[in-house]
């Protein structure tokens, strides 16, 4: 089994799932006691976040470019970077590297493509609705049609991930928020949802909407174990 090197803490609200998810998917390949061979370098989320609001994407990639390294030189076999908006310093951590950076954008694609699903809603941060980094690989290395929600939507699912998902906070109002929110994309055409902020599983799960979900969180998590038992 290789060692999964885990970049986490954006919130440590999901990378507590993933530590999980890794662990019991490990479990069912392989059974009796077996668990995940993983290194998890933490940060702390309000150091990112602060960058990340006043714009300073430079010095967040240089950050988490610096524990990718670590991780690599601690004798991880490759990189889970758990958060979908840190994605944006993705380029450059595999730039900076010699192990595989196991995308989560890819990851999610390959799942889509797989249901045969041509065009997606996507909700996440402002920065992954809004910016090209995620949704640009979507379309245009896996011709994915990405259909994101409007201002006053975005705006609601920014203010509910940083203001009550990241502090672990699940209230039922927001809830209905996303409802209308991906009924919305589902009258735009979209024929299924990317949950793109590996927060968004804590408030919506799938008996909540009527449409196929792509929770990145678990597929993220999921794929990395398919590597680690890849021989
Ligand atoms: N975990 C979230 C994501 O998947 C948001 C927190 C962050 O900005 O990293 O995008």
């Amino acid at each position: 089994m290789k060692t999964i090197g885990l970049i986490g803490g954006m919130s440590w609200e999901s990378t507590k799932l993933y530590y999980e998810l890794i662990n019991q998917k490990v479990k069912e390949e392989l059974g009796g006691h077996h668990s995940a061979k993983c290194i998890l370098y933490s940060v702390d989320f309000e150091e990112v976040k602060e960058l990340q609001f006043a714009g300073k994407w430079g010095e967040a990639t240089e950050m988490l470019v610096e524990v990718a390294v670590k991780l690599q030189k601690a004798g991880a076999d490759f990189i889970v970077l758990c958060t979908n908006t840190m994605h944006i310093s993705a380029d450059a951590i595999q730039q900076n590297i010699d192990i595989p950076f196991l995308h989560i954008a890819d990851a999610t694609a390959y799942k889509i493509k797989a249901d045969s699903r041509a065009a997606i809603g996507l909700l996440g941060t402002n920065f992954t609705m809004e910016e090209d980094f995620y949704k640009g690989g979507l379309s245009s290395k896996h011709g994915i049609k990405v259909i994101i929600p409007e201002e006053e939507d975005r705006k609601d699912v920014h203010r509910i991930i940083y203001e009550e998902l990241c502090l672990g906070e699940v209230k039922e109002a927001s809830k209905e928020i996303f409802k209308g929110i991906i009924r919305r994309l589902i009258e735009q055409g979209a024929e299924g949802i990317i949950l793109g902020c590996t927060e968004i599983t804590l408030l919506i799960k799938p008996g909540d909407v009527d449409i196929p979900l792509y929770d990145t969180t678990k597929i993220h998590a999921v794929y990395a174990v398919e590597q680690a038992l890849k021989d």
